[in-house]
């Protein structure tokens, strides 16, 4: 199994390009880029190594990890994986914020604190924006196509020889799952686990309770040589995070 990683979007989402190199069958994990320059390091490098990709996974459906769902998936053909708790925020990212806006609570701005976000869903439902009154802080939500399959708890992703396991790993949000494979001792986290922190929880159908269970229960019964492909950051292993993420011990 070959893994590279690239940084997208604005919010420095890790996306992996995971193959097996003797089929040249791939995934693609969380396309966060939002256009196609900020795709383009992605795009080349499934051209440059002759590689197909067979599915798009996602590992929870925030909008800095679907961005570019529509982008690849017009290029490659490849299908769209998402736990079915997750699947509603596909055609509608901006989803949890539009909900809380609605309840009227406050979301703090990314940048600044500050609680004057505004969220404006264009006409055709396609694309929002919220904007920091504030400190001018925006973001641009694209929707994407729905998922082509819902994933499960235990479901295995075959791509070539390599196969990865669902974990189903609730708490930064209800879908959100981690993909494992104990031959090749890896695990890709998203945003349940990151070197040295924690998804956060103070967002939409989010939960701190479900995400220490999903991290005590889960993934910290796995072997401390497994090395952590998170959503954000660097990469680490369970074992290090075990001795030192203070979330943890
Ligand atoms: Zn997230
Ligand atoms: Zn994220
Ligand atoms: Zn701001």
């Amino acid at each position: 199994m070959k893994i590279k990683t690239f940084v997208v979007g604005p919010i420095f989402t890790n996306c992996y390009l995971v193959w097996c190199e003797k089929t040249r069958q791939a995934i693609v994990i969380d396309p966060g880029f939002t256009n196609m320059e900020d795709g383009q390091p992605v795009l080349k490098a499934i051209k440059e190594k002759n590689i197909r990709v067979k599915y798009i996974v996602i590992t929870h459906g925030h909008f800095d990890h679907t961005g570019g769902i529509r982008i690849l998936k017009n290029i490659t053909g490849a299908k769209v994986l998402v736990h079915e708790k997750d699947a509603e925020f596909l055609p509608e990212p901006w989803k949890g914020i539009k909900e809380l806006i609605n309840k009227d609570k406050q979301i703090p701005c990314l940048a600044c604190g500050s609680l004057s976000l505004h969220l404006k869903i264009a006409e055709d439902n396609k694309k929002a924006r919220v904007l920091c009154e504030d400190c001018g802080m925006h973001i641009e939500f694209f929707s994407s196509p729905s998922a082509d399959k819902r994933i499960k708890d235990g479901e295995i992703i075959e791509f070539g020889d390599c196969k990865l396991e669902v974990i189903h790993t609730p708490g930064h949000s209800r879908g959100s799952i981690s993909l494992y494979s104990a031959e090749e001792q890896v695990l890709f986290s998203g945003d349940t686990l990151f070197a040295g922190s924690i998804g956060r929880t103070d967002i939409f159908n989010s939960s701190y309770e479900e995400i220490m269970n999903s991290l005590k229960n889960k993934l910290m019964e796995l072997p401390d040589n497994t090395v952590v492909y998170p959503g954000h950051g660097d990469a680490t292993t369970i074992g290090r995070e075990r001795k030192n993420n203070p979330f943890l011990v």
